[in-house]
């Protein structure tokens, strides 16, 4: 449980518990606050009130040391710098011992590849030249897995890269899920990828959750308007859509200046005036699947 409410008044009051060994994703669009959630969660914010807590360890409480044991952060565009492979890996763990080193490669499916070159002394040049973006990707997965973190929180983490290698790095992640029985918070904005890899999907609009439910649950009967105005825009090719006939009027509106009441109200095509003076509050419309609006 948690409120953040630092410069802008969002994720307020949130209370979130994600079953382990589960892949739960959120969506929204820009500015939804699905970046600050990330940033909470892996302790890299700690301007909110209330705890975290993997595993019954509140992780705002713990030294950023102890923190990778934990949980660990993968983004987009892990930072990766102009040395070896060995020496990147360290910089997580630097007293890993080689077996480790070559554990986490060869989980992410590297070391083969390395063994070819100079193992774990080959050289990442600066701009990646010798690694292909799914390879440092890659990299930057063994990095953040060598901690041996229960709880991982993947924001954006293939969207910098070409689609062709999107789906390995996809089954990657679901592999280690299984394999070393890991729990993700994947953050995302394309709804055909969380389709795929998702248990769990929570829907954001300007730091409030409004929807929250299985996979299934969610992507056959969404009920929050916004979820609906997602998923209609979702581009099909050859298949039904998966909603029809819902659109949102204007823009998201600023998070400093945001509606009295349902934050949606400005944009929902249902709103009354009961939805521009009150905020609805998340609640269970069946087991299991929770919403925030006044019509459910
Ligand atoms: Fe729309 Fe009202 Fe529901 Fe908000 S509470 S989503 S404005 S119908």
């Amino acid at each position: 449980h948690f409120a953040y409410e630092k410069d802008r008044e969002i994720l307020k009051g949130i209370t979130m518990n994600f079953p382990a060994n589960s892949f739960i994703s959120f969506v929204g669009e820009s500015g939804c606050g699905k970046s600050t959630l990330a940033g909470i969660l892996t302790a890299r914010n700690r301007g909110y009130s209330g705890s975290v807590k993997v595993g019954g360890v509140d992780i705002s409480q713990i030294r950023e040391e102890e923190l990778m044991a934990h949980m660990t952060k993968i983004t987009h565009n892990s930072y990766l710098f102009a040395g070896t492979v060995e020496e990147n890996l360290r910089m997580a763990k630097p007293d890993a011992t080689r077996e480790e080193l070559e554990y986490v490669l060869e989980k992410v499916n590297l070391l083969a590849f390395l063994k070819e070159q100079d193992g774990l002394q080959t050289v990442l040049l600066e701009k990646g030249g010798n690694f292909s973006g799914g390879q440092r990707q890659r990299i930057g997965i063994a990095r953040a897995l060598i901690m041996e973190p229960e709880f991982v929180v993947a924001d954006e983490p293939i969207s910098a890269l070409d689609v062709s290698i999107r789906a390995q790095v996809l089954n990657l992640l679901n592999q280690l899920k299984a394999s070393r029985g890991l729990t993700y918070l994947f953050i995302a904005h394309d709804l055909s990828v969380v389709r795929h890899i998702s248990d769990r999907l929570g829907v954001m609009y300007l730091g409030s959750i409004v929807e929250m439910g299985d996979k299934h649950t969610l992507f056959t009967n969404p009920v929050h308007p916004y979820t609906k105005v997602l998923f209609a825009a979702v581009p099909t090719v050859g298949e039904k859509p998966l909603v029809q006939g819902i659109d949102a009027k204007g823009e998201i509106p600023s998070p400093v200046n945001l509606p009295k009441g349902c934050y949606f109200s400005d944009r929902c095509p249902y709103a009354t005036d009961r939805c521009r003076q009150e905020k609805p509050v998340l609640r269970e419309v069946e087991p299991g699947h929770m919403a925030a609006c006044h019509l459910l």
